[in-house]
């Protein structure tokens, strides 16, 4: 099994923040803008955020508390958190914070936009393929279709504060929860009236305006079979955020590869024909549930409900190695080197 830090596609091709301080003998009362920038684990990854402007500092750590605190809401493993509990008490409501109950109801609504590609209810599936502890095997067929019959994302009920499970459904919103921290990280800097940020939750990434220079931010996305870049996005004030079947995967004892972008349709891992999905969008939730859901739904169902929605951008690979990119993203996607041969189909409306 391999864990490349899915992340640090953000390679800031430039240097993101330069110095650039106003002369503290002059304006000796006035305060100064900074840069600051912090890395932390959490959420299982490692994150960073880099700020530019008054009182940053103060910023960047009430964002990383408020990180800190849904996921400790938020994690399933955490027996205390709000889905734990939640998992542990099917067949009742459990009284949970307005957090929890608005990533649930989100986390649903991207499963009925998605048809259910995106569906939450997939974590004892997940479990059966070992991606929850790291000890993986292939389930059985029987084992997979007695889980397929509980995974009806439709049963899962979100009341007020409170939400309840049918009897044996267990819920996992990691497909949705860094997307879901974007926003609110986004929230608290913007309301610090910092103007310039880039939060990188990881590989999950959150543009707040545009570089101290006003151009736009230039954000490298993983190459999905390697190590290097497939390509540059530049965009500012926007959510880019990927799923890949190389960001965790096993080799089970058949000698196939197994990665973690579970199809709800088969209990098994999609095989749709691509290696990887990156969404540009305003929110960064609905990219964090899209990339997944349109991993499992493969290129032309994913082309489909561009066309329908037209609040989201698109880059895709496929597994022959042929990129796609709808046409908001014409101008500022930027093929790597290594990929100057790979043919760029540019998908129009
Ligand atoms: P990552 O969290 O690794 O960056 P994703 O955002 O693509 O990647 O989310 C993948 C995670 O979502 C998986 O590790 C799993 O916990 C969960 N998941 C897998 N398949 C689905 C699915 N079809 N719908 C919702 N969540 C899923
Ligand atoms: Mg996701």
């Amino acid at each position: 099994m391999k864990k490349r830090c899915a992340l640090l596609m953000v390679v800031l091709l430039t240097v993101i923040l330069t110095a650039c301080r106003s002369d503290s003998s002059i304006n000796i009362d006035v305060p100064l803008e900074s840069d600051e920038t912090e890395q932390f684990f959490a959420m299982d990854t490692i994150m960073s955020i880099s700020a530019r402007g008054f009182s940053v500092a103060e910023a960047i750590s009430e964002a990383k508390e408020e990180i800190y605190r849904l996921e400790s809401l938020l994690s399933v493993t955490d027996p205390g958190s709000d889905i734990a509990t939640i998992n542990s008490e099917t067949g009742h409501a459990v009284i949970v914070s307005n957090d929890t109950a608005a990533i649930v109801t989100k986390a649903n609504e991207m499963a009925n936009l998605t048809g259910g590609a995106f569906n939450i209810a997939m974590y004892p599936i997940l479990r059966s393929w070992g991606f929850t502890t790291g000890d993986y095997s292939i389930p059985s067929e029987d084992t997979l279709s007695e889980l397929l019959s509980n995974i009806d994302y439709s049963k899962i009920s979100v009341k007020a504060d409170t939400v309840t499970l049918p009897q044996g459904m267990e819920i996992d919103v990691g497909g949705i929860a860094k997307g879901y921290a974007c926003d609110a990280v986004k929230e608290i800097i913007v309301n610090k009236g910092i103007k310039t940020a880039i939060i990188n939750l990881g590989g999950d990434v959150q543009l707040v305006g545009s570089r101290p220079n006003g151009s736009a931010w230039r954000i490298a996305i993983q190459d999905p079979n390697g190590d290097g870049y497939l390509g540059t996005i530049s965009a500012i004030d926007k959510a880019v955020i990927t799923s890949g079947s190389y960001e965790r995967y096993f080799v089970g004892a058949d000698g196939k590869t197994y990665h973690h972008i579970m199809d709800p349709a088969t209990g098994r891992p999609a095989q749709s024909g691509l290696l990887s999905v990156t969404v540009v969008s305003d929110s960064a939730y609905k990219a964090d549930a899209l990339a997944t859901a349109l991993f499992v739904m493969g290129r032309e169902k994913a082309i489909e409900l561009w066309r329908e929605q037209g609040d989201f951008e698109l880059l895709m690979m496929t597994t022959r190695g042929d990129v796609y990119i709808t046409e908001g993203l014409e101008d500022s996607f930027e093929i790597s080197a290594d990929y100057s041969g790979a043919n760029v189909n540019v998908v129009s409306k």
